[in-house]
């Protein structure tokens, strides 16, 4: 039954990797089932959550080259009710790899399909790329969340992501749906952080997430520490936005 959300923005440093990181932390604290799942070669969900990118035996890289299950790479309970796929650097060079291989779209699909009844959800966090990896993940999910930062710019590089997402869903998954938008680091101090939220609800004819994020240090700090939000700082303003924000995500599932 598990839904399955990819946080997808071909922008860098949007938030994609925290949101997923505490999106899943979140979940998993209201007694939900994840899978977390690191699509990103530089693999900061994977030690964001506590897991040792040297120390695991097999990665994503292993699973999308054919060269390990998916029981092989799931690392298990990092958290409580959190079950992690990790990654490392070595997945950046799986595109080149899966030039010739037919169906390369789908390899990340045919496999977390598998154990997708085990969980509740599951989290994919992409990389700042339109990438195979990024259409991989695409295709395996249900949904797109797409963190928007509060900062000028905010809007670009939006319709060719909505345009992409259009594509993998008309030629590749006709499951797919767009999650909605999600707001990140906003500032209360600054007028542009208010004025970024007006402008793209006036021209984003797209879902809205109504929890939004704010900047807040503790959630910077964190993954230096290996922990989500929730166990870093629980009483955090990141902690309690993220914690509403799964609420949400919750609540829109039961619709
Ligand atoms: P992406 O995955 O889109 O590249 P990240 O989640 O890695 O973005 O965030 C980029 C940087 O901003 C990181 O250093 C992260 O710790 C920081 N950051 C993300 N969200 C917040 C926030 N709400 N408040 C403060 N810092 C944040
Ligand atoms: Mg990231």
């Amino acid at each position: 039954m598990g839904r399955i959300i990819a946080v997808a923005n071909q922008k860098g440093g949007v938030g994609k990797t925290t949101t997923a990181i505490n999106l899943s932390s979140c979940l998993a604290a209201k007694g939900k089932k994840i899978l977390a799942v690191d699509m990103d070669p530089q693999g900061n969900m994977t030690s964001g959550l506590s897991v040792n990118k040297d120390e695991v035996e097999y990665t994503v890289y292993d699973l999308i080259i054919g060269e390990a299950s998916i029981e092989q790479v799931l690392v298990k309970d990092v958290f409580e009710n959190l079950d992690v796929l990790p990654t490392s650097i070595d997945l950046s060079a799986a595109e080149i790899e899966l030039i010739d291989v037919d169906n390369k779209e789908y390899i990340l699909r045919d496999e977390v399909h598998k154990i997708k009844d085990n969980y509740d959800f599951i989290i994919i966090d992409c990389p700042p790329s339109l990438s195979m990896l990024t259409i991989n993940a695409m295709t395996t999910a249900d949904t797109v969340l797409v963190p928007i930062q509060c900062e000028y710019y905010a809007l670009e590089g939006l319709s060719q992501l909505i345009r992409t997402i259009d594509l993998v869903k008309e030629r590749l998954n006709d499951r797919l749906e767009m999650e909605g938008v999600v707001f990140t680091m906003y500032d209360a101090r600054t007028n542009l952080s208010l004025q970024v939220v007006e402008n793209v609800k006036d021209n984003l004819n797209q879902a809205i997430y109504k929890t939004i994020i704010p900047r807040n240090i503790r959630l910077a700090e964190a993954p230096s520490h290996g922990l989500p939000i929730n166990y870093y700082d629980p009483k955090s303003s990141g902690a309690e936005s993220y914690m509403l924000l799964a609420d949400e995500v919750i609540h829109k599932g039961e619709e």
